[in-house]
């Protein structure tokens, strides 16, 4: 089945790639069908919470392209910030630039505001929503994975995006940054909800 993923993001990209093409998946991204970034797109992730983000990008992608078309909604939950940067974690810092420069403002921004947070107060969650709609006006499938972790005080290892280096994954034993990619797959937020939404596809398509 051929899937538009509804992301300009170049990590989520390469992790929905890898993640779904072994199940034959043909994956393609808006730049593949000429979809090219607009002002509007913005706009569709200024809601309140993640399913919110999802539903609006899988609906604004799916009536641009007419192609079946996921979109994930993610992002970091801390425990010590009430849940902050949730929805708000791509922009958190409202740094502009690469996105090599706003995730490090993003991180900068995290680890100023736990300074002095003690261990307990450093539990977090990463969550991913993902919004399937195999055309415009149809029923939405809707997938969710999560992973719990803790956020460190140093950043470790270079892999992964975002949050990755602070994210220190508790089935893991170190953090996102660390892990290679078969291991930060197997249990991170998207890799979950990815495998759950693949299932219901399949299944689907039987
Ligand atoms: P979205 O495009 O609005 O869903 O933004 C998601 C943001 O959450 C990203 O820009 C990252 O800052 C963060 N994020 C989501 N997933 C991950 C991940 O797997 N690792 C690290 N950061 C992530």
């Amino acid at each position: 089945m051929k899937l538009l993923a509804a992301t300009r993001s170049a990590g989520k990209q390469r992790e929905i790639q890898r993640i779904l093409s072994p199940s034959g998946f043909e994956i393609v991204f808006p730049g593949d069908v000429g979809l090219w970034e607009t002002a509007a797109e913005a706009a569709l992730e200024l809601g309140e919470s993640f399913e919110a983000n999802a539903r609006r990008k899988s609906e604004y992608f799916v009536s641009l392209s007419r192609m079946p078309t996921i979109a994930d909604d993610s992002g970091l939950e801390v425990l010590a910030l009430g849940g902050a940067p949730g929805v708000r974690s791509k922009r958190w810092a409202g740094a502009s630039g690469t996105p090599l420069e706003v995730d490090a403002a993003n991180n900068a921004e995290l680890v100023r505001r736990l300074t002095g947070a003690g261990e307990s107060r450093r539990l977090a969650r990463c969550r991913c929503v993902l919004v399937f709609l195999p055309s415009p006006g149809a029923v939405p499938t809707v997938s969710e994975g999560d992973c719990s972790g803790r956020i460190l005080q140093e950043p470790r290892g270079a892999a992964g995006f975002g949050y990755d280096p602070f994210f220190f994954s508790d089935e893991l034993g170190k953090t996102f940054g660390e892990a290679t990619d078969e291991e930060k797959d197997s249990v991170s937020h998207r890799g979950r909800a990815l495998r759950a939404l693949a299932i219901s596809l399949l299944t689907a398509c039987r």
